[in-house]
Formats: C-alpha cells, structure tokens, sequence
C-alpha cells in the first residue's frame, strides 16, 4: 500500500513546549489510523502538521510522498472535522455543506448537487434547507462529516469527533464511521483520547505520550502486548509486574504485563501467587477483583454470577504462561 501521511523526524515546539517532539510515522493509504493519548499529549497538533495550519519545527510531513514544506492547508488533498463541528449558524445545512464547492468556484446547480449527495451519505436526505441549530448533535456532526467529504479529500483528519456526543450515539457514530471509511477507502487519521474509541475502530493506533509516540501497532498489539507501563495503564489497567515479581511467579525476570481477563482466582495451593482481596467492583456483566500480593496489586476480571471470595480474604491467583508479555522496561 502506497503511504498516504508520512512523518519523518517531526518536532513542532511552541517556546518551551515540546507539544510534538521528533515523531516518525507512517500511514498507509486506506488505513483507519487512530492517534490516541492523554489531553496535551501533541495529537492535535500532529493533524494540524497534516492539515498545514501548523508547520514543523524540525523534519518533513510528506503526504503521499510530496514533502509539504510551505504548502498552504487548501492545496493539501486533507480536510478535518472538528470536534465542535464548526458549522456556520446562519448558513442552512446544504450551504454548510457546500461551502468548501464554493470556495473552489463551483456554481450553484452543482454545488447542491454535490451537497444532496454527501447529505444522503451521511444519512440526512431532506435536510438541506434546515438551519444547524435546529439538529440534534449527532445530526450536527453528520453535517460536518459531509462538509469535510464534498471535496473528496484523500485523506480526512477527525479531531476527537464523536467527543460532544453521549455514549449510544457516539456508539452508533462509531459503527457507521468505520462502515463510511470502509466503503469511501480514503484515509482516515483520528484523534481520541478515549482508548475504547481507538481500539475498536481504528486499524492502527498510535499511543502519544508527551509529545511522542511510546508504541504503535493494532490494536491487538497495543491491547495485549504493551512495551511499558505508560501504554498497560493508559490502555485499560492491564497488570504490570516488576522483574522480581514476575520471578517470583514463576515467569521471566523481566517487567511482563498481564491483562486482568487473563487471571483466574483459584484456591491458594494451586495458585501461582497467593494475596489478600482489597475491593470488588461490579461492572454489570464482570467485577474487577483487587488483590495486593505485599507490595504489588493485581487486578482480575472475573464473570458475574461466578463466586467470589469477600474482601479480605485470601485468595490465590493462576494465569497462563502465554498470557504474560514482556514489555521494553518499566
Ligand atoms: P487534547 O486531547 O487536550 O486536545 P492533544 O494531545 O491534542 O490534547 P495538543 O493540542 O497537540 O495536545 O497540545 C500539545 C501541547 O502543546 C500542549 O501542552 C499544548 O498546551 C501545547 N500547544 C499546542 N498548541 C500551542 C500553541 N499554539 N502555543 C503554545 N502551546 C501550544
């Protein structure tokens, strides 16, 4: 697959904020590529380095192998949608829609043309004459999904788009997102901070902390084999266990993670550890079990309806060997 966004060294520093600081990156053409990490962690200004609204301090964004050094934002094949739609109040939704068609010059009968077309992609036929306000914010963020996409960018930049809306909606978004890019093939570069997000729609995330990226891969690969601790906490709390915990487990002398599904809690003799239950919380359909072994904490999923020891008791702890991956250090 050609590449379609390529960063190669990439530094954008604001005085002293390193917001991105030498990322190399490379997205192929097609790909649902997720940007995921803490607020402040430099993905937004990464699509602003794609988009042209921002320039690097240091290295090349190439975009599909055109090193974009002093190409302006409308001469880029990219477009955004941002997480506050910015959609224009006074413009009904079609000229919202068409407003980049009008930039370009295009004339009205084909400008609307265009507009009704995306307006039916994005499943909102027949709403071209409203205003936004009066949509909902789902109906508000189909908009601008279709104003992004009328001039057929090949690469579409999501700024946390799915952020304003509540959780059924953002759901249902999330589907049809995936089933959109699926079915249009243009690249699709994301941003969340929402790991959840990431991992079920995206085909290759990149995990940012401070202005870097720590691991890039599927999202299995992120999920199941964090390389440090930052990526296991930020992923979903998988278990760390330090080189002399996990020796003392009968594993490697290595820092391993251990996600909590992959635990079974067992009667002690039989247990790999052994430790005191310190919390129980139910999550609907499992509880998420704490148990401290001296120092460490390690936390289990257990399947509701199956017993559970009360906290404070003693409980062993068994896991399969194939569940432990080593990560790159602490
Ligand atoms: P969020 O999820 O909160 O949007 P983010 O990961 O997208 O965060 P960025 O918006 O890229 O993070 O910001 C990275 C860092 O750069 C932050 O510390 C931010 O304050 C800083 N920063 C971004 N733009 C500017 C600017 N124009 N001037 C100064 N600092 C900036």
């Amino acid at each position: 697959m050609p590449i379609a966004v390529e960063f190669q060294n990439v530094s954008r520093h604001f005085g002293s904020v390193r917001a991105v600081d030498d990322v190399s990156v490379a997205i192929e053409e097609g790909a649902f590529f997720a940007m995921l990490g803490p607020s402040g962690s430099g993905k937004t200004t990464c699509l602003r380095l794609t988009s042209g609204f921002e320039r690097p301090s240091a290295g090349h964004v190439r975009i599909f192998g055109e090193d974009c050094e002093g190409v302006p934002p409308n001469r880029r094949p990219v477009n955004t949608v941002f997480q506050d739609y910015a959609l224009f109040p006074h413009l009904s939704v079609r000229d919202n829609v068409a407003y980049g068609l009008m930039v370009r010059g295009l004339d009205k009968t084909e400008r609307y043309a265009r507009a009704d077309e995306m307006l039916e992609l994005v499943k909102l036929p027949g709403y071209g004459s409203r205003k936004p306000a009066a949509l909902s914010g789902g109906q508000r963020q189909r908009v601008a999904l279709a104003r992004a996409l009328v001039t057929k960018p090949r690469v579409l930049l999501l700024d946390e788009p799915l952020g304003a809306l509540d959780l059924k909606l953002r759901e249902a978004m999330q589907d049809e997102l995936k089933l959109l890019q699926g079915s249009l093939g243009i690249t699709f570069i994301f941003v969340t901070h929402d790991q959840g997000e990431a991992l079920s729609m995206a085909d290759r995330v990149a995990v940012f902390n401070q202005g870097r990226i720590v691991q890039v891969g599927t999202p299995q690969d992120i999920y199941e084999r964090p390389r440090t601790r930052f990526v296991a906490d930020f992923v979903g709390s998988a278990n760390v266990l330090s080189p002399a915990q996990s020796r003392a487990a009968g594993g490697p002398e290595k820092w391993v993670s251990l996600r909590p599904e992959a635990i079974m809690l067992t009667p002690a003799p039989q247990a790999r550890v052994s430790g005191t239950v310190t919390g129980i919380r139910y999550l609907g359909a499992m509880n998420r079990v704490s148990v401290a072994l001296g120092e460490a904490m390690l936390v289990a999923t257990v399947p509701s309806g199956a017993a559970l020891p009360p906290v404070g008791a003693e409980t062993g702890l068994t896991w399969d060997t194939r569940s432990v991956h080593e990560m790159d250090g602490e």
